[in-house]
């Protein structure tokens, strides 16, 4: 299902002439399941029938007055928009965004959009994905339940990998032009690719959504139980956590578990123990994934960490154990194995590209797998060459038609005009061919000359 031009006028011709804006309900607040602020800035935008783009140039921009934002408003370009993960996040742009949609909206309850309540306790590193992350079955479910379509503030965190709810794994291509999606564009609909427009959801999830192995199984479950709970607990909450319960709680472990022996503690869990003595001393906080390893290890919840302070009896879990390791090892390599992984995928994209009826060139390849042509270049050079190669010969091809219909035009009009006894002279031929630029070209008048001559005029 694709929307079409015409729908998307519809939606968005009407003028924004607001002052201040509809007072619309967050979805899912005080669940798993709680919609995240982006999602909530596009649907209030689509209640007011503008765009995203039109919202927070017009609304939101004016109010803040940052100076990031104002260069948007000024010159336009992504630079706003590809860092937009951080409106869902722990820092000034969420809470700038919240303070703003709160007083247009008179509302007092966004922050819990955002993961703002978890601020000192989350490190920003590995957080949130800085592209558009999805479960299609769900978008599906909603559709045909005639509920609104809307982001869960969960699918958002690096760390969640599998749908909460039906447990197959997220998706981040659309299935139609195969780009990664932002996570916000000018034009954002949601549940729609914004380059192609394609519906993102999908009724089955048979083949292409793999159904995962019982260990990561357990382990996404894990995850998605932890963060789930942080989401849901935020609009409960009063009081932020201090970042000194991370420290507590990680000394308290490795004093419970290997009486204080921090070398032993990182080695069972796979984890430098130079990072580990940096945490229990609290110079800094671990990253989420981290965080998550460590309390599978030791069956802890997040929960517990953050705003507990008796753990009771604290003891590894080793059946766990080496899942927990294995993870750690994982992340330590996951920048190359990502890149593995991306590139398999890359190539494949490309061969596919390469070999449609319609070939299209290196660069516009690159831009449709969202990557840099330089680096395409570098990863598949034969097959560039050959994408290239294709690529010309298409044109060329093209060129050789193009060249064809115009000569044959000419000789048409010419014929037209000498067979009524007018002299075809340019004047008269360019005003009868499609376009006047087309006459001024070399091959027409060759094409005019060598009708001259036939009928020696
Ligand atoms: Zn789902
Ligand atoms: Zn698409």
């Amino acid at each position: 299902m694709v929307i079409s031009d015409k729908m998307y006028e519809q939606l968005y011709t009407n003028g924004l002439s607001v002052s201040k804006l509809y007072n619309l309900e967050p979805l899912g607040i005080g669940t798993f399941y709680a919609e995240s602020l982006i999602s909530y800035l596009c649907r209030l935008a689509e209640e007011h029938s503008v765009t995203a783009g039109t919202l927070i140039n017009k609304e939101i921009i004016p109010i803040l007055n940052k100076s990031y934002l104002q260069k948007y408003a000024e010159y336009g370009g992504n630079g706003f928009f590809d860092g937009a993960h951080t409106i869902n996040g722990t820092q000034a742009v969420a809470s700038d965004f919240v303070d703003v949609l709160n007083s247009l909206t008179s509302r007092d309850d966004l922050t819990d959009l955002t993961l703002i309540k978890w601020k000192h306790v989350l490190s920003t590193k590995g957080l949130l994905k800085d592209y558009f992350s999805w479960c299609p079955v769900c978008f599906e479910e909603w559709r045909l339940k005639n509920r609104p379509i809307f982001v869960p503030l969960i699918w958002g965190l690096q760390a969640i990998k599998t749908c909460p709810e039906h447990g197959f794994y997220l998706k981040d291509r659309c299935p139609n032009c195969k780009t990664k999606i932002p996570l916000l564009h000018r034009k954002t609909v949601l549940g729609y690719c914004p380059k192609c427009r394609e519906w993102l959801g999908c009724k089955n999830s048979s083949s292409e959504l793999k159904e995962n192995n019982e260990q990561e199984k357990r382990w996404n479950s894990w995850v998605n139980k932890n963060v789930g709970e942080l989401i849901a607990l935020a609009s409960h909450i009063d009081i932020v956590p201090d970042r000194k319960v991370i420290s507590w709680a990680i000394k308290c472990f490795i004093n419970k578990t290997t009486k204080s022996n921090t070398a032993e503690f990182s080695r069972i869990l796979g984890i430098p123990k130079t990072t580990m003595y940096g945490w229990a001393k609290g110079e800094a906080i671990p990253p989420l994934e981290k965080l998550l390893i460590i309390g599978y290890a030791l069956n802890i919840s997040l929960k517990q960490v953050f705003l507990e302070t008796n753990f009771g009896s604290v003891e590894f879990d080793f059946e766990k154990v080496s899942i927990a390791n294995e993870r750690s090892s994982y992340l330590a390599q996951i920048r190359s194995s990502g890149e593995r992984s991306d590139k398999k995928f890359i190539k494949d994209s490309l061969k596919k590209l390469i070999h449609v009826n319609k070939p299209i060139s290196v660069s516009e390849a690159a831009q449709r797998l969202g990557i840099n042509r330089r680096i395409l270049y570098n990863w598949f050079p034969d097959l560039c060459k050959q994408a290239s190669k294709n690529y010309r010969d298409y044109l060329r091809k093209k060129s050789m038609e193009r060249k064809e219909t115009i000569y044959n035009n000419v000789e048409m009009a010419a014929e037209e005009l000498i067979k009524n006894g007018i002299f075809p002279s340019r004047r008269r031929l360019e005003a009868m061919l499609p376009s006047k630029i087309i006459v001024q070209e070399k091959l027409v008048r060759e094409a005019w000359e060598n009708k001259k001559k036939q009928y020696s005029i």
